[in-house]
């Protein structure tokens, strides 16, 4: 007889996509920062988009060039992983009333 080779309850647990922080859960806090990014230093790695949790940093191509951007200000939380995150210290957490928005 072929069984469904389920896993075990504990496992399942463990493969879930773990549930969102609670800052992210209620989202952008009162007076958090936000990334503001120098484009001279950044190379467009990318690193800082593939860690920002809430997905609000994006590529921008000038003459040729890529680098990142913040795409969308709300949604971030200020958590600072991207500034963490970046090899080329391109990026300096500042108060949310310094930095805009790409395009904005
Ligand atoms: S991690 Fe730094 S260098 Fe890489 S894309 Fe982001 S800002 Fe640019
Ligand atoms: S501070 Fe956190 S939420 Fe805001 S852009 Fe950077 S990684 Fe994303």
């Amino acid at each position: 007889m072929i069984q469904a080779m389920l896993p075990p309850d504990d496992l399942a647990d463990s493969i879930a996509p773990a549930p969102a922080p609670a800052c992210e859960a209620r989202g952008r806090p009162p007076k958090a920062p936000l990334p503001d990014i120098d484009p001279a230093r950044c190379t467009g790695c990318g690193r800082c988009i593939a860690v920002c949790p809430v997905h609000v940093l994006g590529f921008h191509t000038e003459r040729w060039t890529k680098f990142a951007v913040l795409v969308e200000a709300e949604p971030c939380t200020g958590c600072s992983r991207c500034e963490v995150r970046c090899p080329f210290n391109a990026i300096t957490m500042r108060p949310a009333a310094q930095v805009k928005p790409h395009g904005t």
